[in-house]
């Protein structure tokens, strides 16, 4: 049986390597469906600070093994997973383009049908002042006729400019390179991305978004990323080391391209100050596989509810911090501090 026949959770980008998406959480596709990658995870191998191999699972160091799943960059250089995989038939899959004048009742139809959305179906959209101009990317697993219904919600928002949408394997669709340049030209030398979590699409944000976007340039997309909502919210935050699981919670995210220095600075000024725009102050929370900024707070912005247990079981496993070029936490305390399972 091919592997995309029973494909493992993971991101939706093919191009990132699969021990950090699981390490840090892990949104894609399926999480609706089968929740976050490191929901999935079984059992990890993991050589400790001090030269030890380590297996984690549900029964042997099962703290490491509750770390591992959302701050794994900080407790060892884990060296095989064993992961649930899941059956998954054809899928639909593919692109809806709209206008970039419809910009915004296709960001307030997007809350509504990711509020309403079956577990079985995820959307990510992106905004372009390009010829792309505003769309739509998604993934129904569930039957063709649910996802024909889906999809007639989608046409009905504005007229679609263009679609690409088909039946097809999920590994057709788990394959293709996440959306970056604008079509038909070379691939850029550089790339920067920014996102910002944000739990609620709320209409004061979908106005930010608006006008950020009214100043974007060629080189940019703005987007909607990972609209929490189905299996990964049914976990506790507290389950595994991974919290951001409420729905209606999303990632806003700022891709930008450059070839020279001074378009880079430029675009970068852009990113930055669209950046602090989007994030209310006092609000930093950051999804750990996303820490594109340094919080204040450092990890606790990453870990909120699971950062001080965390801290203990670091002190545990890596009393010297010897793994910190991370979304670092701190060890702190005791030893049993981290150590209550
Ligand atoms: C284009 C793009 C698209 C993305 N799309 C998604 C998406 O759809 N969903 C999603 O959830 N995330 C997504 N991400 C974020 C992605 O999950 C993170 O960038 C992730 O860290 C990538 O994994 P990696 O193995 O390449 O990690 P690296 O960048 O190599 O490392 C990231 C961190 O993990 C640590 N690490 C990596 N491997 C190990 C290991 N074996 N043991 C211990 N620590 C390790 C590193 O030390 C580092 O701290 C995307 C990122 C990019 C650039």
């Amino acid at each position: 049986m091919g592997m995309f026949e029973r494909p493992p959770v993971l991101g939706q980008c093919p191009e990132v390597g699969a021990s950090g998406v699981i390490l840090g959480g892990g949104l894609g596709w399926l999480s609706g469906l089968h929740a976050a990658s490191c929901d999935n995870l079984l059992s990890a191998r993991v050589v400790a600070a001090d030269g030890r191999v380590l297996t984690a699972d549900s029964e042997r160091n099962p703290d490491l093994f509750w770390a591992l799943r959302g701050a794994g960059a900080n407790f060892g250089v884990t060296t095989s997973f064993e992961c649930r995989l899941h059956p998954i038939g054809p899928v639909t899959g593919g692109d809806i383009h709209y206008s970039v004048r419809d910009a915004r009742v296709v960001l307030r139809f997007f809350r509504e049908l990711m509020d309403d959305a079956p577990d079985a179906f995820q959307a990510t959209l992106n905004l372009t002042p390009g010829e792309r101009g505003v769309f739509v990317s998604l993934c129904h697993a569930g039957s063709e006729t649910e996802a024909e219904q889906t999809l007639r919600s989608l046409r009905a928002i504005a007229p679609p400019t263009k679609e690409f949408v088909k039946r097809q394997e999920f590994a057709a669709l788990a394959e293709r390179p996440a959306a970056t340049n604008p079509a038909n030209t070379p691939p850029p030398q550089f790339r920067g991305i920014q996102t910002v979590y944000r739990d609620r699409l709320s209409d004061d944000l979908i106005d930010v978004i608006v006008d950020r976007f009214g100043q974007a340039s060629l080189e940019t997309i703005m987007g909607i990323s990972h609209y929490m909502h189905g299996q990964v919210c049914r976990v506790a935050p507290s389950a595994t080391a991974f919290p951001l699981r409420q729905a209606g919670g999303l990632n806003v995210r700022l891709t930008y391209t450059w070839n020279d220095l001074a378009t880079g600075q430029r675009l970068t000024e852009w990113a930055d100050e669209s950046l602090r725009l989007l994030r209310p102050s006092g609000d930093e929370r950051i999804y750990a596989n996303f820490q594109t900024y340094e919080a204040r707070s450092g990890a606790a912005a990453v870990y909120s509810v699971n950062f001080s247990r965390l801290a203990g079981i670091k002190y545990k496993y890596d009393r010297e911090n010897f793994f910190r070029r991370n979304s670092n936490i701190p060890p702190t305390g005791n030893a049993r501090a981290g150590s209550k399972l």
